[in-house]
């Protein structure tokens, strides 16, 4: 095949995805790789999202079941971009397609196999909340919904045991542990890099006690426990599995100091929770402690207006840096300077670090190999006002390039699939 009809797009969140369908529908094909067992990205962590409360799942599942019923569109998960030689209009790219150990076209998705595997590792996905086996989907109705086996933790692919239970469990002969690694090689006459991003190690930021007070919680960690698929169904517990909060207070800009710059949607996503914690939470009382507040879109002023008049109370610091987090008995008591810099105290049961996003692990060795440039905070270097990177034929889409929101992420599709058509057509 013309390498122009090909088009390599590294990425399966919500970014990834779009440009992939946009692509096919403009009759290119498309190789979407994903180094997760699952497409879909970081939104399908959130519950809902805002500005209008959408379900994130009903947002996103259509989107998936398009991209993976789509003959245009190979979808490459548990997989990874290994070398690129050539230049725009034809560069040539060796791939690993990792084994899953689970043959794809043979598995119903059923989840017996899991249950039964002796081995347990924590589930990073959920954020740590909870375990998965050494064969596992990170949760439930992920797409593909096919299990993939952790072969360093299997205990037949590692050698300690003749292990089989997964195996004998499967009805359908799904599971395949001859199955390996593979090397493709493809030319593509453009790419699209739509790697998305990570979020700080709270417990890096000082002051805030995360991983030491167990009443200190991540935005993730909120997220997943709010979601009807997360690991306790959308009930809110604490991490004993009992107490219920009655006070919780929302940290804004948690490591905005740390990466030095605003992660441009943590002021939004807090009137998401003040939102679904009133409701789920009856007679809580929500604080939101900001230094400052940016929200980059007239939707989401009206949301933290409403919030405000209704949900949660907003308490302004004069200095952030200063705020402290501590534990007294079971509560945990927050200190900081209010608007006039006089000490103020807060006792609460959980407090949620709306922590700041950062380039996602592995962009460092990805643009080396792709020849491009980083810019400062280690995203992917954009030329100003565009998705071009720097590098002919080489584009880039949502996350990739620093914090931002759904919607401008799939603008930035569209922008980076715009200018691959246009490119194609000189
Ligand atoms: C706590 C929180 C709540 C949010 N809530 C909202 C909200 O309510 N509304 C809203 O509009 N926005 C919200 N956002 C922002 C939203 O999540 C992003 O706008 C969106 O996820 C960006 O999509 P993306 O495709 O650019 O990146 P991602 O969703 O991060 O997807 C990137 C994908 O690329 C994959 N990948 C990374 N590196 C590689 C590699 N080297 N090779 C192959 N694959 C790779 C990743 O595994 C991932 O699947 C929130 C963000 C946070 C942190
Ligand atoms: S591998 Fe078999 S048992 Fe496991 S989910 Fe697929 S069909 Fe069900
Ligand atoms: S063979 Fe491996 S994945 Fe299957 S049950 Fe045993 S340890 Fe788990």
């Amino acid at each position: 095949m013309n390498p122009s009809d090909k088009i390599l797009v590294i990425g399966s969140g919500i970014a990834g995805m779009e440009a992939s369908l946009m692509l096919s529908k403009a009759g290119k094909k498309v190789y979407l790789v994903e180094r997760l067992p699952l497409i879909g990205g970081n939104v399908i962590k959130t519950g809902e999202s805002f500005p209008n409360m959408d379900c994130s799942t009903c947002l996103v599942a259509p989107i998936q079941q398009l991209i993976l019923q789509d003959k245009n569109i190979t979808v490459l998960t548990v997989s990874k971009v290994e070398k690129v030689i050539g230049k725009a209009g034809n560069f040539g790219v060796s791939l690993t397609k990792k084994a899953r150990y689970v043959n794809i076209a043979a598995c119903l998705g059923c989840g017996m196999c899991y249950p039964v595997c002796p081995v347990s590792q924590p589930n990073f996905w959920e954020q740590g909340l909870v375990e998965k086996k050494a064969i596992y989907v990170e949760c439930a109705g992920s797409l593909p919904n096919v299990p993939v086996i952790d072969p360093s933790l299997c205990l037949r692919l590692n050698g300690s045991e003749e292990c089989n239970l997964c195996a004998e469990t499967c009805i359908f002969g799904a599971i395949d542990f001859s199955e390996k690694d593979e090397l493709l090689e493809e030319n593509f006459a453009a790419i699209i890099v739509a790697t998305g991003f990570s979020t700080l190690d709270a417990r890096i930021i000082k002051n805030l006690g995360y991983g030491k007070f167990a009443g200190v919680y991540t935005a993730y960690e909120i997220e997943r426990l709010l979601a009807s698929n997360g690991p306790t169904e959308g009930v809110i517990k604490m991490r004993d599995g009992e107490r219920i909060p009655e006070k919780i207070a929302i940290i804004h800009c948690a490591g905005r100091k740390e990466v030095g710059y605003c992660s441009n949607v943590c002021c939004s996503y807090p009137s998401r929770y003040a939102h679904f914690l009133t409701e789920k939470v009856p007679g809580v009382k929500i604080f939101d402690i900001y230094g400052d507040l940016c929200f980059p879109d007239k939707a989401y002023q009206k949301l933290n207006y409403e919030t405000r008049k209704e949900k949660a109370e907003y308490l302004f610091s004069a200095d952030l840096e200063k705020l402290e987090i501590s534990e007294e008995s079971d509560k945990l008591k927050i200190k900081y300077p209010d608007a006039g810099n006089q000490h103020k105290e807060l006792l609460v049961d959980m407090a949620i670090l709306a922590v700041a996003i950062t380039p996602p692990a592995g962009l460092e060795d990805l643009t080396e190999l792709l020849e491009i440039e980083r810019d400062k905070y280690g995203f992917v270097k954009a030329e100003t006002g565009s998705v071009n990177t720097t590098r002919d034929g080489i584009y880039v889409a949502g996350c990739a390039t620093g914090p931002r929101d759904i919607q401008s992420s799939v603008l930035q599709s569209e922008a980076a699939v715009g200018q691959i058509l246009r490119f194609l057509q000189d």
